[in-house]
């Protein structure tokens, strides 16, 4: 919590304070972080989070056997503290998204566009796990807590519920935040319209 909720916040600080005369160009990159940070979250969630990869295995352990045993569809609530271990991305997952998607790209535009853009695609990252981490963790509260109720918090939730199913968790809504990525690769599963998933 306090690497999530503390530190990450400050390293974000951190990155925003590097920016200096920022063009409007270079804004731009936000954007296209996001969707990037987006289709990431969508990949490493369907492949080494739900498939057992060589080298990756220990990330296919934490999240296929710890976090989805640990909930499922009807049992979503985290019911104290100690649930939190198994909500919250460990650091073993931070480094691999970080490290192995991020940290090259901040690398080749820190050394081929600017150290602006540079700034802007990790202080973007960042700023998205970040969301991730807000809403994952909502997903999760006990019913009637105040965060769950949001409308988009609520409609977003049922897709992810609909993912801690174990009938469906292999095969749909591998999005946690915004359902782009699987509304790009066919995995949507809206929970009210399709009892049975069909396809892979
Ligand atoms: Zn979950
Ligand atoms: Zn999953």
């Amino acid at each position: 919590m306090l690497f999530t909720f503390g530190v990450v916040p400050l390293l974000l600080a951190g990155c925003l304070l590097q920016l200096e005369a920022v063009t409007w160009r270079e804004w731009l990159v936000v954007p296209a972080s996001l969707v990037y940070a987006n289709l990431v979250e969508y990949v490493g969630h369907r492949w080494p989070m739900h498939r057992p990869f060589p080298g990756l295995g220990l990330i296919y352990r934490r999240h296929a056997g710890q976090h989805h045993r640990f909930f499922t569809h009807e049992a979503m609530p985290i019911e104290s503290r100690r649930d939190l271990r198994a909500l919250l991305f460990p650091p073993i997952l931070v480094i691999f998204f970080f490290g192995g998607f991020a940290a090259p790209v901040w690398f080749l535009r820190e050394a081929f566009v600017s150290a602006n853009v540079a700034w802007l695609f990790v202080a973007s990252a960042i700023a998205y796990y970040l969301n991730y981490e807000l809403l994952h963790t909502a997903y999760h509260m006990p019913d009637g807590h105040w965060l769950g109720r949001l409308g988009l918090v609520r409609r977003l939730c049922w897709l992810h519920q609909a993912h801690h199913d174990p009938r469906l968790m292999a095969s749909r809504n591998f999005n946690i935040t915004y359902p782009l990525g699987d509304w790009l690769f066919g995995t949507l599963h809206r929970p009210r319209d399709a009892a049975t998933p069909s396809g892979p």
